[in-house]
């Protein structure tokens, strides 16, 4: 069994080598504390837990980390797993190791498990997201490497489960942060318990051609030695077997038996300086036969996570290829214990976060590739918090902007889901709507069929474009005429506010300017619009506001002009003039804005009659229209009003005739011909084939009133083929 002196003496061994400076006055206080919180605690093979956090210590301070990520690799397991709190740890040992502590902790509980391989990046990153400082992702690598080291204890189930969460997120995030040596651990290990077999396979016939492999890689390391020594270069040098996972997936990419691969070993030479680096590389070229296209300067140009070294594969005089590292012992550093290895230049830099990440930034930056790239970004999230990730029931990652609720998230997953939203679970608790989510929380959204949609609300309390975007065109499509009346008092009100007239919106000639510089057809639209909030009724004011400022002086000066001149007009005309608003008199109505219904067009001549909209102003219809059909029914008749055509009216009206027809080539240009010759303005022209040689031409176009659109309508029933003709929606 294990005993808490060997691993204390360990640690602090280790300590004294690699950690000269750091304060064991503390760490021995923290050492006290845990294993006091722990006492009671064994591990599953039955030593003290004690030995876990000092065995855990002791791989950080082989990082070369600090004295605070000793202490919080030493406490990690306190809040978890004892009774001590983070206000204790705060007090007794400092706020910033309480935070370390509290970060690995949050890791612990936090469950990293998804079932897709798409999703593997998504999971990185929130594991990144949540542990703010690199130390405690440093730390929590360091607490899986131990528990890999001792995973024999286990259940079988938490082997594999363990050893592919180590597989999907320790491994790699060790590889990105350049740590090469405990990424070989960790999927050394893996390996043994996910395929226990290959395994094996490999280790045997290691250890079965183990004499021959050193014989082998002495009489290489050899005449290195020699060669380097004769011309005066210092050097270590060494040969070694590469790693098991990775001969593994050799045999598994390149579909070859271990007998059959071609690299297995790989030399190392360090070296002081660079320029002794390539001095190596010529002698080792010297030395034996180059094996084309394989040489690699990853010093000129690092790798992604920092490594630096030149790369050749050569072959001896025996026939067996093998791979030569050349590097300085700075670069040996890096490559062992990557990002941790540069913690030691920002050690009097000063205290505080900013700092810390910022060497970690520009290292990151330095970062080129496409995977790096992704990887930056992810370690961006932690540094400026802008994004938050959680889990669907089923274990999806859904990642969100930071500060998102269980709105943005069922939107994220689909508009029908939060459409149809009535309430949601966090972490299988009912939760307000505009919770804030945290990372690795677990949202189930609860809907219904008769829910009644989204509240405008929600539009305040969303954080993601996406929700917005989506509530927003349900209000656009399912709430028009509750739109038209929420924009139109918006708009009121904002005019009043600004002291604007409201009548400038229905002055015949001033209204359809304002409109278009609204860039809408008619009101309603833009009332709509501001309804759903694709549009503030602040903004669409003030867009207008000068224009209406200026109409309203030009009237006020047209009427002081004109006056004089005029004749006076009887009381009873000037009344009935205030009614025409586009040629439409609308009686017993004093003024409203007026729109001709789409549906049936009507043009001067036509009978017609008004209907007063939910939204706003009167539409007027033909007489004839089916959507007039049913004026008299007690519940509508009272939204019915008599309207007349006013004489004066000069402005031209659009229509829309349908012309049935018998297809035949040249028919639209006859048609467009006719419309030319009869000085028509043309507004729309297009034919559609029906089935059985028959057609139907759409020609919209503008009129000043029935009797004109009667002359054209018998002008195209001349043209031959033209059999027919109705009036048309606009
Ligand atoms: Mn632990």
């Amino acid at each position: 069994m294990e005993t808490f002196e060997a691993h204390y003496d360990s640690m602090c061994a280790t300590i004294r080598k690699r950690m000269p400076n750091a304060d064991m006055a503390v760490i021995e206080q923290a050492v006290e504390y845990a294993r006091n919180k722990h006492k009671e605690q064994k591990r599953k093979d039955g030593s003290p837990y004690i030995i876990h956090p000092l065995a855990v210590a002791e791989i950080v301070v082989e990082m070369g980390l600090d004295t605070d990520a000793i202490l919080g690799a030493l406490l990690h397991d306190c809040i978890e797993d004892t009774d001590a709190s983070r206000e204790e740890i705060s007090n007794l040992f400092g706020s910033s190791v309480a935070q370390l502590v509290d970060g690995v902790t949050k890791l612990t509980r936090a469950n990293f498990s998804s079932t897709e391989q798409a999703q593997m990046e998504n999971l990185r990153k929130m594991f990144m997201a949540m542990s703010k400082d690199i130390r405690v992702v440093l730390i929590k690598i360091a607490d899986r490497l131990h528990n890999m080291r001792t995973m024999q204890y286990q259940t079988p189930e938490k082997q594999i489960s363990k050893c592919r969460e180590t597989m999907d997120i320790y491994a790699p995030l060790a590889h990105r942060l350049g740590m090469q040596k405990i990424k070989w651990e960790l999927e050394d290990i893996s390996l043994r318990y996910l395929d226990p077999a290959d395994y094996n396979n490999i280790m045997s016939y290691l250890n079965a051609h183990k004499e021959q492999d050193e014989a082998f890689m002495n009489t290489i390391q050899n005449t290195i030695n020699q060669r380097l020594t004769s011309i005066g270069i210092q050097n270590t040098s060494y040969g070694r077997i590469k790693h098991v996972y990775s001969i593994y997936r050799k045999m598994q990419t390149q579909d070859k038996a271990i007998d059959q691969l071609y690299d297995i070993y790989a030399f190392r030479v360090i070296v002081d300086t660079i320029p002794d680096c390539y001095n190596v590389l010529g002698h080792i070229h010297d030395l034996f036969n180059l094996v084309p296209g394989r040489f690699k300067d990853y010093i000129s140009t690092p790798k992604p996570n920092m490594y630096q070294s030149l790369h050749t594969t050569v072959i001896g005089s025996q026939g067996i290829p093998f791979e030569v590292q050349i590097r300085t012992w700075e670069m040996h550093e890096t490559a062992e214990y990557g990002i941790a290895a540069h913690w030691k230049y920002k050690q009097g830099a000063g205290e505080g976060n900013e700092r810390d990440f910022e060497w970690v930034r520009r290292l990151l930056e330095s970062q080129q590739d496409s995977d790096a790239e992704e990887f930056v970004q992810s370690l961006k999230i932690d540094m400026f918090d802008d994004e938050v990730f959680v889990y669907t029931p089923k274990g999806r990652i859904v990642s969100l902007p930071a500060g998102s609720t269980p709105i943005d998230f069922a939107y994220a997953i689909h508009s029908g889901v939060g459409n149809s939203m009535i309430g949601a679970k966090v972490n299988n608790r009912i939760a307000n709507i505009d919770t804030t989510l945290n990372n690795g929380d677990i949202i189930e959204i609860l809907t219904s069929r008769g829910a009644k949609g989204p509240s405008r609300d929600w539009l305040n309390i969303c954080k993601s474009n996406q929700a917005r975007t989506k509530i927003k065109q349900w209000f656009k499509k399912e709430k028009r005429e509750e739109n038209v009346a929420h924009g139109r008092s918006a708009f009121e009100a904002e005019m009043k506010r600004v002291g604007l007239p409201l009548s400038i919106t229905i002055d015949p000639e001033v209204g359809p300017q304002l409109l278009k510089k609204l860039s809408f057809d008619d009101w309603e639209d833009m009332y709509a619009a501001i309804g759903y909030g694709g549009l503030t009724a602040v903004k669409a004011v003030g867009r207008i506001r000068d224009d209406i400022n200026r109409a309203v002086k030009a009237q006020a000066n047209d009427k002081l002009t004109a006056s004089p001149l005029r004749t006076v007009p009887d009381s009873e005309a000037v009344k009935r003039n205030r009614h025409i608003v586009n040629g439409v008199i609308v009686e017993d109505i004093d003024s409203c804005m007026i729109k001709f219904a789409k549906c049936c067009a009507p043009v001067p001549g036509d009978a017609i009659i008004g209907f007063i909209t939910k939204g706003f102003g009167v539409s007027v219809h033909r007489c004839d229209c089916p959507n007039a059909a049913h004026r008299d029914d007690p519940i509508q008749s009272a939204r019915w009003v008599r309207v007349r055509w006013a004489n004066e009216s000069a402005q031209p009206f659009e229509t829309t005739l349908e012309l049935d027809c018998i297809t035949r080539d040249g028919l639209l240009l006859d048609v467009a011909t006719t419309m030319t010759t009869a000085r028509v303005r043309v507004k729309e022209l297009f034919g559609k084939d029906l089935p059985g040689g028959k057609s139907i031409f759409t020609v919209k176009f503008e009129v000043a009133d029935v009797t004109e659109l009667d002359a054209i309508r018998n002008k195209l029933l001349n043209i031959r083929d033209v059999v027919g003709s109705r009036r048309g929606q606009n």
